[in-house]
This record gives C-alpha cells, sequence and structure tokens, in this order.
C-alpha cells in the first residue's frame, strides 16, 4: 500500500507539472503577441482626428495582421466604438477593458479542459497627447494549441494510469510471495519450538529471506547438536552414576545372602568403599563442570603460575612416589596471568594427576614454564603410554576414556580433560596435545600475561 500510495503521489505530481508547463509555454508566446497587436492597433488609431466606427473601422481593416475572434475600439468611458461583430453603441465593461482604461497593458487566459479549447484575451489603452481617449480589446480562441494541451495531458494521464496498474500489480504479487515466504518461516519456528531440531527450513531465491533461512537453518543445526549433547551428557553421566550403584548392590547381596569369613567380607566392605568413593569423585567433578559452565564471569585475579605448580606438585608427590614416577618442576621463566587460582589449580593438579597415572613404573614427569611472546606457557610432559592418533580427537570430551579398564582402576571418571578444556577457554587461554603412544604425551597450555609493576617486582 505504501508504494502505491507513493508512487501515485509521484506520477499525479508529474502530471501536474507537465500539464503546467505545456500550458505556461503558450501562455508566454501568446502573451507577447497579442499585446503588441493590441499596441499596434492601438498606436494606430491614436493618430486618426475623429475617433468613430468608420475611421476606426477603415484604419483596421489596412492591418491585415489582426485577424481575432473578437476586436473591439472603446472610448475612455468604456462605450463600444468598434466592434469587429457589429455591437456597438453598447458598454463593455470587461475586467481587462477596466484595467486597461487604467493605463495598463492587460493579458488573461483560460483554458477549458472538456471542450480543449484556450481562450486569451488583451486590452491595451490608445493615448492621444498624453491622455487615456479609449482601449483596444481583443480575444482569441485557440483550438489547435487547446487541443495538443488536452492531447499531452491524455497521454501523461494514460501513462500514469498503466504505470500505476503496473505498480499495483507488482505490488500484490511481491507482498503476497513474501508473506507466504514469512508464513512458511513462521510455521518452521512454531516446529523448532516443539522441539523437532532436525526440520529444516527450504527456501529458493537469492534474496535477505534466503538468508535468513540459511541462518534459521545454522541456528537450528547448532541447537539439534547442543540437545544431543546435552542428552548423551545425561545418558554417559547417569551411566557413570549407575555402575558404582550396581556395584556396591552386588557387593551389599552377596554379604546379606552369603555366609562369609570375616576376611571376606572385610574385603567386600573395602569395594563398597572404594566404589563410594568413585562414586563421590564422580559426582564432584560433575558438579565442577556445571559450575564452570554456569560461572562465567568469575573475578579473576593477576597471578603469577609457579607458586600454584608447587603446590600441586607437593600434593602429587605422594601419588607419584607410590607410582614410581619421578617428577621434575622446571620454572624457567615465571608470568603473571589473570585467573582464579582455584582455576589453574585444577588445570595443573588434573594434567600432573594424568600424567602419573598414564606413565609407566620408573617414568619421568616434568612441568615446565616458560614464556613466548605475550603468553606464559605451562608444560606438562610425561613418558608414559601415549594416547593413540586416533583417540586425540576426543580425549577433551566429557566422559571419553582410551583405555576405559586402566581408567577406572586409577580412579579415572573420563571428566578430567574435559573440565582443564572449560576453565582455559574460560580464561582466555589455549590448549594442545602432542602424544606419541608408547614414548609420552606432552599438554601445552598458554595464558595472556598480565605485566603489572606490581606483578614484575
Ligand atoms: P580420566 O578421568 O579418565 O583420566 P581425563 O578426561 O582426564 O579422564 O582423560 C581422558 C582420557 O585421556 C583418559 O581416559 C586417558 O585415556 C587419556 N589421557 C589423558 N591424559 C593422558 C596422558 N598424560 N597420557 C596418556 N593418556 C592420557
Amino acid at each position: 500500500m505504501t508504494y502505491v500510495l507513493i508512487t501515485l503521489i509521484a506520477l499525479l505530481l508529474l502530471n501536474y507539472y507537465s500539464s503546467s508547463i505545456s500550458q505556461k509555454l503558450f501562455y508566454q508566446s501568446k502573451q507577447s503577441s497579442m499585446i503588441e497587436k493590441c499596441q499596434l492597433a492601438a498606436d494606430e488609431i491614436a493618430t486618426l482626428e475623429v475617433i468613430n466606427s468608420a475611421t476606426v473601422g477603415n484604419t483596421l481593416a489596412q492591418l491585415g495582421s489582426l485577424k481575432q475572434n473578437r476586436l473591439l475600439v472603446t472610448d475612455q468611458t468604456g462605450l463600444v466604438i468598434y466592434d469587429n461583430q457589429g455591437l456597438e453603441n453598447c458598454y463593455a465593461l470587461f475586467p481587462e477593458i477596466l484595467q486597461a482604461l487604467d493605463c495598463n497593458d492587460v493579458f488573461s487566459w483560460q483554458y477549458t479542459y472538456h471542450n480543449g479549447t484556450m481562450q486569451s484575451r488583451a486590452a491595451t489603452p490608445i493615448v492621444t497627447f498624453g491622455t487615456i481617449v479609449g482601449c483596444v480589446y481583443m480575444m482569441e480562441q485557440d483550438i489547435p494549441q487547446g487541443a495538443m494541451i488536452k492531447s499531452i495531458q491524455n497521454t501523461v494521464l494514460r501513462i500514469t494510469i498503466i504505470m500505476e496498474a503496473v505498480v499495483i500489480l507488482f505490488s500484490l504479487a511481491y507482498s503476497n510471495t513474501f508473506s507466504s515466504r514469512l508464513r512458511q518461516i513462521m510455521s518452521s519456528m512454531r516446529i523448532i519450538q516443539q522441539g523437532d531440531y532436525s526440520h529444516k527450513l527450504k527456501m529458493t531465491g537469492h534474496d535477505e529471506l534466503t538468508f535468513l533461512g540459511d541462518e534459521f537453518n545454522d541456528l537450528t543445526e547448532k541447537l539439534q547438536t547442543s540437545e544431543e549433547k546435552r542428552s548423551r551428557f545425561v545418558s554417559d553421566a547417569s551411566h557413570e552414576l549407575k555402575t558404582p550403584l550396581a556395584s556396591i548392590k552386588l557387593l551389599t547381596d552377596s554379604i546379606l545372602q552369603n555366609h562369609m569369613d570375616a576376611d571376606t567380607m572385610r574385603e567386600f566392605v573395602e569395594d563398597i568403599g572404594s566404589e563410594a568413593d568413585r562414586l563421590n569423585r564422580t559426582t564432584e567433578k560433575l558438579l565442577s563442570l556445571t559450575r564452570i559452565d554456569g560461572q562465567e564471569n568469575e573475578v579473576s585475579e593477576i597471578i603469577n603460575m609457579a607458586p600454584t605448580v608447587e603446590r600441586v606438585a607437593r600434593m602429587l608427590s605422594p601419588l607419584a612416589e607410590s607410582n614410581g614416577i619421578s617428577m621434575e618442576i622446571d620454572v624457567q621463566s615465571d608470568s603473571p596471568v589473570l585467573i582464579q587460582e582455584d582455576d589453574l589449580y585444577q588445570i595443573v593438579f588434573n594434567l600432573t594427576e594424568n600424567g602419573i597415572k598414564y606413565n609407566v613404573p620408573g617414568g619421568k614427569l616434568r612441568i615446565k614454564l616458560t614464556r613466548c611472546d605475550d603468553n606464559g606457557i605451562l608444560e606438562v610432559a610425561d613418558t608414559g603410554v601415549g594416547i593413540p592418533e586416533e583417540a586425540v580427537g576426543h580425549i577433551f570430551e566429557r566422559f571419553y576414556r582410551v583405555d576405559k579398564a586402566r581408567s577406572r582402576a586409577t580412579g579415572g571418571s573420563g571428566l578430567g580433560l574435559s573440565i582443564v578444556l572449560a576453565i582455559v577457554r574460560r580464561n582466555r587461554g589455549q590448549i594442545s596435545v602432542d602424544s606419541t603412544p608408547g614414548k609420552g604425551t606432552v599438554f601445552t597450555v598458554s595464558f595472556p600475561v598480565f605485566d603489572t609493576e606490581e606483578a614484575s617486582q
């Protein structure tokens, strides 16, 4: 409707403009020629000694160029002395004559659309020795010019109607397609709202709505992936919790149903205890994952990395000793980074614990701190079992374990590295892994350095 209205207004303005321009062009040429003719007649009449119907008639007859529809000569009171149509001795008090008797050259015109005629009138005073003695009045009907103006107006009007019809048709067709495509998007949105994330919106063409459709499909794909991840996480988590619970149930049933000696019963109860510990560890890790996912904007502080690394090494040295792993800390360059201390502790702890757990007796573990450009680098390298190439891409996934039996035996839940990745990302850091099966693994974590005067002292 807006398009139709705007074009209609523009076309009507064009109509008005073209019609008034064509009339104005005619008016300008007509005005000068008619006033000239009137002045010529008035000048000739002014030279006459006696001004009456006969003398004026004779004089005008000599001026052959005066071929008007109506030609009147009046005296100074407006009384007609001469009329080329014979109506003399009456008063002709036309507005043009009254103005001419007031010493003005006058021109006026009128266009009548319905019969397409242009009527022009002109009058000039007759002046003898500085006195107005009468006036000459002319009136012409221009049928060809009138017809021409009428035909211009009709043509422009026809073009206007055709153009407006095209605009209306185009607008109707466009708005119809546009709203049907919008309806298509809306109905797809409703389907997605009801939970069918596999639904795809099919849009053809190359306009903005097609791009909107593509974006919409990308969005639903992401929703589908995150929904799949969520349900996989829930089923993995329940499986993780179910396994130790099933073991506990089995062990308690055996204790209750069988008569066993005190030593066997003690063994069973110890097993129940270690399953309960595993359950505890898994729920703690799940809780810390949920915490990391939920708390995006925890307040961080600028801290040096070395003290936290040393604290973790102290904590894990008994485990390293019992596994026969020699641990070494190599602080080549300490760096101040913007992070929560608990987060840094968790990263170093999980990587170091893995370096011990997935190592071989007599193996080595080295934690190195260096600085490269504007990044503080933490490197945890072990000489352990390594990670097969096809598994490297999955180790940061939740509940993923390369060797399930080994991971379980060492109390792993498959959540440690996914926690590390989430924390590293939250603190604008990066993590990479380089591993050779049978030789060892190197995890490298980097964070942007925050050099402040206080930190560098
Ligand atoms: P888990 O609790 O099982 O240790 P993680 O998320 O910490 O879970 O690790 C995922 C898997 O990646 C582990 O099960 C293990 O197979 C593998 N992995 C992690 N760190 C190492 C390492 N330093 N050397 C060899 N394999 C490792």
